[in-house]
Parts: structure tokens; C-alpha cells; sequence
């Protein structure tokens, strides 16, 4: 086979999620549908909208000339104006157009904002548990990933550890949240204390470093929480985001990334982004669905529909005994293996038909992930299979 070792490798070590994805189609077969719980992918089983459906059919009813053109490679300035409007009605900051770069999802957003900044050798700080892609994105562009713990009780950012990991290679630090895995929401202080100490180590080290926000699960906040606006706090900052989880259109691959408009050299960042998205091949973002979220800026899927999983899902595993933060948005959970090795208790779980990914998917051993963007009954017949899990392992 004539594929490069470089991608051999990293398919070799690539993701627990697709993998436990395809040992789940085997279960199917071989179990059927309604006996498999599969919680390994984050694919929302909720439908769009019923506004997004409108839109559809508004758009088929009435095509407009040219709207399948290509487009300048930033994406509709109409679009951008809608979008940079609803950043602004959440945030203390004006955002214009001019700053928005519509992109294939918040993956696509990630690669041209990691292409823009980065020159060979340059590392990016990543929080562990993290999207497994934050990795190979890192690498994709040249740059080394510096993997800094969290707080282990809470998740939350250890500003001591980023402190003692940045060096004056240090380009970048991606923050996501709502966080995957751990569904944890940062407060506005530490994020307020992040930039303070950005800022002093730019004096010490000479080095600008950038925050990437990535938080495709911004809108999935529960029990009354906001999730602070990056740019309240921190100026040199960047929105990576998407409409995969806010109005379940993942297939759709639209996101878009903004930049702060506090951002130092704000003006040639945005030149770079629209020129990285161009060259990465991405040229646009597609123009239908571009066209089809412009008016559902202020739209969402059902929050309280998550938030109902998520409270019964923490109540079945605190019932047996497992240790488990409570996540605050997003839809995952991501509990405390009650055996050391997480691959052998997701191994465990399997006897179960019970379908988790292992937390050293997410760089952290000792934890596995569960994704509850499914079926509320799914998540009701699963509980005699849990109760035998717990049993099992003693709990
Ligand atoms: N970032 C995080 C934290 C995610 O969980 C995901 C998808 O699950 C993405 C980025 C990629 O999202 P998109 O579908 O918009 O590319």
C-alpha cells in the first residue's frame, strides 16, 4: 500500500470514538438495534428547527439567481452581518462582518485559523480531556501540541500548569466550552485570568499567544448558566464554532470562526483566515446552507430536551456509585472509570451492549465518555445494563 507512513500511523492510533462506532454496527447485527446503547458519537439524534425546515422551503420555492455561484471566499456578506450581529448581542463588543470568515464547520474553522497562525515547530497548548482532533489539526499545519492537565476535581482550567507550559515557542492555547468530554463550562474570572496571564508572560517572553475558542456547544448551557463571551475576556481571541450541535445540522458542515476585534493586528489576521480557508481547498463554505442559516442566528434545537437526558443520566450513574462531574452544557459525560484501566472496563461494558469510548481517547486515561444526544428511551432501557456494569466492577 503506497498511503504515507505518517497517515499509516495515525490511523493506527486514531480515534476510539470511530472505532467503538464500528464495533457498534457489529453488536447491531448481530443483537439488533433496540438491544445495542450506543454512547459513542456525538451526532445529535434531534431534528433541525422546524424554522430551518421553513427556510428550506422558502429557498426551493423561491431560487435566486446565481445562488450557487462561487462567492468571495469569506462567505455571504449578508450572512457574515447576521452572524457578526449575534455575536454582538451576547458580547460587550461591536463584531462586524468584516471579522466573520464563514467555514466548513468549527473543524474546518479550526485548520484555517491553525494554518494562519502557525510556523513550523510552533506549539499549541491543548487542556486534557480534549477532542481527539485537536491533535492531528495541530500537526496538520506544522505545529506541536503541549497537552496541560486540568484541575482533577473539577475540570476547570489550572492556570498554574499553562503557566509552567508556555514557552516562547507557545503560538496558541485552545480552550472548548462547553467542554467534550467533560461538559464543563469555564467561568468569565478564569478566563478574565487566563488573559492576565497572556499578557504577562507576552511582557516576559516576547511571544503573542492567541486563545482559539472552540465551542460548538455554546448554545447547550443548562440550568440557567451563560457561557461568557471570549471576547469580554480575553483580547487576543478567536471564535471556532459551527451549527453541527446548536441546530443539528453536522452533515451540513457550516461553522465560521470571528475574530475579536481587540485582537492585535486584527486586520491581517482576517486577510490570513480568508486566504487559509481559500487554499486549504475549502474555497467557501457551501452557499445553500449559508444561505439557510443567515435567519436562524437567534434559533436553537431544544435545550431543555438535553438538559432532561443529562439530569437523568447523572441521577442513573451517581445511583450505582459512579463518580461523575455534572456536566453544565454540551452532551457528554465523562465519568470516572471505577477500574484503573478504562480500556478494559469499556471492554467490560461491552458484554453489556453498552457502547462508551475509553477517556485515553481524550488524552486522559482513568475516565470513559459517554455522548447522550439520543433517544431518552434509549437512555431508559439501558439502565438494568448499567446496573449488571456496576455490579460487575463492584460498585
Ligand atoms: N470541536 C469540538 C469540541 C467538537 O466536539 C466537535 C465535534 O464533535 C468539533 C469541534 C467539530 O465540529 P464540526 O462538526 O462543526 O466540524
Amino acid at each position: 500500500m503506497a498511503i504515507s507512513n505518517k497517515i499509516q500511523t495515525c490511523i493506527t492510533r486514531s480515534s476510539w470514538i470511530r472505532k467503538m462506532f464500528e464495533q457498534g454496527a457489529q453488536l447491531r447485527a448481530k443483537f439488533g438495534d433496540e438491544n445495542v446503547y450506543d454512547f459513542t458519537i456525538g451526532n445529535p439524534s434531534v431534528e433541525p428547527p422546524k424554522a430551518f425546515h421553513n427556510a428550506l422551503k422558502e429557498l426551493a420555492d423561491n431560487p435566486q439567481p446565481g445562488m450557487h455561484r462561487y462567492m468571495s471566499n469569506a462567505g455571504y456578506d449578508d450572512t457574515r452581518a447576521a452572524v457578526a450581529e449575534a455575536i454582538s448581542s451576547r458580547c460587550n463588543q461591536t463584531v462586524e462582518a468584516a471579522q466573520i470568515v464563514m467555514t466548513c464547520g468549527a473543524g474546518g474553522a479550526l485548520n484555517v485559523v491553525l494554518k494562519t497562525l502557525l510556523n513550523p515547530g510552533e506549539e499549541v497548548i491543548i487542556l486534557t480531556p480534549f477532542f481527539v482532533e485537536y491533535k492531528f489539526y495541530i500537526d496538520n499545519h506544522g505545529g506541536t501540541s503541549t497537552m496541560v492537565p486540568t484541575l482533577s476535581d473539577s475540570f476547570q482550567i489550572d492556570l498554574a500548569a499553562i503557566e509552567q507550559a508556555i514557552t516562547k515557542n507557545t503560538k496558541a492555547i485552545i480552550v472548548n466550552s462547553p467542554n467534550n468530554p467533560t461538559g464543563v463550562i469555564y467561568p468569565a474570572e478564569d478566563l478574565k485570568a487566563l488573559d492576565a496571564l497572556l499578557k504577562r508572560k507576552e511582557q516576559e517572553l516576547g511571544n503573542q499567544v492567541y486563545v482559539i475558542s472552540d465551542e460548538p456547544y455554546a448554545r447547550l448551557a443548562y440550568d440557567g448558566m451563560d457561557v461568557p463571551c471570549i471576547f469580554d475576556c480575553i483580547d487576543n481571541s478567536v471564535i471556532v464554532t459551527s451549527h453541527s450541535k446548536d441546530l443539528a445540522l453536522p452533515g451540513e458542515r457550516i461553522g465560521y470562526l470571528a475574530a475579536n476585534p481587540a485582537m492585535a493586528g486584527v486586520d491581517s489576521f482576517m486577510e490570513g483566515v480568508i486566504f487559509s480557508n481559500r487554499v486549504l481547498g475549502f474555497v467557501n463554505a457551501p452557499a445553500l446552507i449559508q444561505r439557510l442559516i443567515t435567519p436562524l442566528q437567534h434559533e436553537s434545537v431544544d435545550i431543555g430536551a438535553y438538559e432532561e437526558k443529562r439530569d437523568l443520566f447523572y441521577a442513573i450513574l451517581t445511583d450505582l456509585g459512579f463518580e461523575v462531574v455534572k456536566p453544565q452544557g454540551g452532551f457528554y459525560l465523562f465519568p470516572k472509570s471505577p477500574i484503573e484501566d478504562d480500556v478494559a472496563f469499556i471492554e467490560m461494558a461491552q458484554k453489556y451492549n453498552l457502547l462508551l469510548v475509553p477517556g485515553m481517547g481524550f488524552g486522559l486515561p482513568g475516565y470513559f465518555r459517554i455522548a447522550y444526544c439520543i433517544d431518552k428511551e434509549i437512555i431508559e432501557r439501558s439502565i438494568p445494563a448499567w446496573g449488571k456494569l456496576a455490579s460487575e466492577v463492584g460498585l
